[in-house]
């Protein structure tokens, strides 16, 4: 935990989540200003800053991260059509929360453009 996290702070229940998963290692709650009808962040209940942080020993986590996306997407009836997973890192890769997250993005077409 770490105190001026927002997303640490969501996960201890300080500030409110509309959660669409719980488990022993990982939330998913919705966006708070959501793309698409279908915008959800799977976030690991530890404090991992970002990609960078993450280190030999965590793959297992990674793929059960990308596992429960498709998990949710089926979920939220957005898994037939397609959607996005964005793992933004850094400044440069438009990082805003420093807290690892993973976007599940459907319901609509997304644009080409990567940025
Ligand atoms: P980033 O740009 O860091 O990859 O994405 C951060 C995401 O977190 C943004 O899509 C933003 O809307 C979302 N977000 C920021 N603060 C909160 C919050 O307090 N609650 C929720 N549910 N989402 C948040
Ligand atoms: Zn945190």
């Amino acid at each position: 935990m770490t105190a001026d996290c927002v997303f640490c702070r969501i996960v201890s229940g300080e500030i409110p989540g509309d959660f669409v998963f719980q488990d022993h290692e990982m939330v998913a709650f919705r966006d708070i200003h959501p793309v698409a009808s279908t915008h959800i962040l799977l976030v690991p209940r530890e404090h991992i800053g970002s990609v960078q942080d993450l280190k030999s020993g965590d793959e297992e986590f990674i793929g059960r991260l990308i596992l429960r996306a498709k998990a949710l997407a089926e979920q939220e009836g957005v898994a037939e059509r397609g959607y996005r997973l964005v793992l933004n890192c850094g400044v440069y890769g438009g990082q805003i929360v420093p807290h690892l997250h993973l976007h599940l993005i459907g319901g609509r077409k997304l644009g080409d453009s990567l940025g």
